[in-house]
């Protein structure tokens, strides 16, 4: 199976695969239960929490009020749960959720590799404009964490979570995407051009969930580190950055743009010239077993906050029936 993979398609590939096949799940469950909810109140079909992993701004507030008051989300702690494992592993992995894990991620390389079939490239804005349109996402980052951290007490965090508008935000985000208006319909149909015709866009220049885990992996131990002795300088691994970044010639690469995809370490092509690891350490991570780790996170963290009740939302079935006609 690894030669198969070795030859057709990379780990990274395999558990993005893995982790589209979930989210698809998750939407179409939750489609159903709204259905359900909606149709025939009687049926039992559990909504997937999973769901949550959609509603970061809600997570940002969880995280405000569990650090102030200590009580976990009781509305949507699965999207608290998911919003602390992506912070963590940037933590240590650099911004590998963004690209093995994150589905916008997937879409947003498929994307690419689409413009890249149709025009034998991607286009690249100039480096000036380049630069100050990756501030944008550090611009709208900073703008909820003013106005969630220093904007709301602890106290005004907890309340908004249990507003009726938090509440079946997920369920607003669905009908958001279910009846588009013509401007929504603009927004997307324009953000999909440019991410064809810009490899990343969204995730280079206008995600803020990016732009937040990219600044928790610059304190990341783990970063593709090039072995200055056994480098022959042929460039292969800056020509396979999606991010542009100068690996050729970077002996650590720092900058918060790396997602860590280590596309350019198996591109390298002399052996364990380009390495993922972490400073004055032996030992590098592979491609597979970076694979095996962020799965096996994923799971158990997932498995640990249903055993310990930090998964499932508190609200009863009868709050979402009195709520859903109202939105
Ligand atoms: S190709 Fe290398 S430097 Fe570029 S984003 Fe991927 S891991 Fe980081
Ligand atoms: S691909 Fe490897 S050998 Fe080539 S420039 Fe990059 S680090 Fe050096």
């Amino acid at each position: 199976m690894f030669k198969f993979m070795r030859k057709h398609a990379s780990f990274r590939h395999v558990v993005q695969f893995l982790f589209a096949i979930i989210v698809m799940y998750i939407g179409v469950t939750f489609v159903l239960f709204l259905n359900q909810l909606v149709n025939n109140p009687s049926a039992s079909l559990s909504r997937p929490a999973g769901v949550e992993a959609f509603l970061p701004i809600s997570a940002l507030v969880g995280l405000k009020a569990w650090l102030s008051t200590g009580k976990f989300d009781p509305v949507h702690p699965a999207g608290l749960v998911i919003f602390l494992l992506a912070i963590i592993v940037s933590l240590f992995f650099k911004r590998t959720f963004c690209s093995w894990i994150c589905p916008i991620g997937t879409l947003s390389e498929g994307l690419a590799r689409i413009g890249e079939k149709v025009f034998g490239r991607n286009f690249a804005v100039p480096k000036w404009l380049d630069y100050l349109l990756r501030s944008l996402k550090y611009l709208i980052l900073f703008f909820f964490v003013i106005v969630i951290f220093l904007g709301m007490s602890g106290v005004e965090a907890a309340a908004f979570l249990q507003t009726p508008y938090n509440m079946v935000s997920d369920i607003k985000m669905l009908r958001f995407f279910q009846h588009l208006s013509i401007f929504g319909i603009a927004v997307i149909g324009l953000l999909i051009i440019l991410s064809v015709l810009y490899e990343n866009f969204w995730c280079r220049y206008l995600c803020p969930y990016g732009g937040l885990l990219g600044l928790f992996s610059l304190l990341s131990p783990f970063k593709v580190t090039r072995n200055q002795a056994t480098c022959i300088q042929c460039g292969q691994c800056t020509k396979s950055c999606p991010n542009h970044i100068l690996v050729e010639r970077a002996e650590r690469v720092w900058s918060p743009e790396c997602t860590g995809c280590l596309n350019c370490v198996q591109q390298c092509p002399v052996k364990e010239t380009l390495t993922f690891k972490a400073p004055k350490m032996p030992w590098f991570l592979s491609p597979k077993i970076v694979a095996i780790v962020l799965v096996f996170a994923w799971f158990i963290t997932v498995l640990m906050a249903k055993l310990t009740g930090h998964w499932e939302t508190s609200m009863a079935m009868e709050m979402y029936r009195a709520l859903i006609p109202m939105n």
